[in-house]
């Protein structure tokens, strides 16, 4: 069964307690792609300037992640910088540099149209909608998003999620998107806002279910050795739709077996170059 990933592909520069990385690859598709490509055949759909490395798109090529959705546009990539802190569950957004995001206008080519499973990360809602738009029937949607969508573009996500059978939020952006303190109550609201499945992403705390019967909770593998955490959001919803698309069938069973089968088999990653190596 065929993924379809819409989202960033970056140059990311990070300061965390345990080091730093300047231009390390990354973005949200990035992370989903390599998150979900052991499990099911990948396809990305995203923009990169002629400043990304060549290595990167061969090393795509060999990881069987379809990159023909992938656009070389002139200028240079996208750049994310950010920092974490001592507590490395928080994290500040030191400076974005559009570039060639700017003027992108997602373009899905005719034979990945079909792809059963769709997951929109994190974009402007209106990018993600009209990625939705060009797809046939998919089987299975999700989709992310992040503060910044909430705040400024909350119409358009709010429609968005009308449309979309799944929801990857973090605690913090549950509570701004409902106004509620009580996590368990800000994941029912936003089911009421359409996604059928809602998971909420704690960090090193685990993550919340929503859908079907009561919220189910699953610890975090516990590590003491956190490197840095950029696109673990990402992988993480990577490695949940690899599955599903694999397994073939959602059901409330399904996902609650996910969690113990997904700690075991999670894609070992690492950047080129991470903090504290
Ligand atoms: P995560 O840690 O899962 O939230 O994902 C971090 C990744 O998201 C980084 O690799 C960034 O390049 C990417 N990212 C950060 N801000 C944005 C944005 N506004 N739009 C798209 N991708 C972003």
């Amino acid at each position: 069964m065929k993924i379809l990933v819409m989202g960033s592909v970056a140059l990311d520069t990070v300061q965390a307690p345990t080091g730093s990385v300047k231009d390390a690859v990354g973005g949200s598709a990035y992370y989903f792609a390599h998150g979900a490509r052991s499990l099911a055949s990948t396809a990305m759909v995203s923009v990169v300037g002629q400043d990304f490395p060549e290595q990167e798109l061969r090393d795509m090529d060999e990881l069987g992640i379809d990159r023909t959705g992938l656009k070389v546009s002139e200028g240079k990539t996208f750049r994310w910088e950010g920092r974490y802190l001592e507590d490395m569950n928080v994290r500040e957004t030191l400076g974005t540099e559009l570039n060639v995001l700017q003027d992108f206008v997602p373009f899905v080519p005719e034979h990945l149209r079909r792809s059963r499973l769709v997951f929109l990360a994190n974009m402007g809602p209106e990018t993600q909608s009209a990625v939705l738009e060009q797809t046939k029937k998919p089987w299975f949607t999700a989709c992310d998003s992040m503060n910044l969508w909430i705040q400024h573009h909350q119409d358009r996500l709010l429609e968005l999620l009308r449309k979309v059978d799944m929801f990857f939020l973090n605690d913090e952006e549950a509570r701004m998107l409902t106004q509620k303190t009580c996590l368990v109550s800000a994941g029912k609201a936003v089911r009421e806002l359409g996604p059928k499945w809602v998971i909420l992403k704690r960090g090193e705390h685990g993550s919340m279910l929503f859908g079907g019967g009561p919220p189910f909770l699953l610890p975090a593998y516990p590590t003491e050795r956190v490197k840095d955490p950029t696109g673990a959001g990402d992988s993480f919803a990577g490695g949940c739709l690899g599955y599903l698309a694999w397994r073939g069938s959602v059901s409330e069973e399904a996902l609650r077996l996910l969690w113990l089968w997904e700690v075991s088999w999670l894609p070992s990653r690492s950047r080129s170059s991470a903090p504290g190596d």
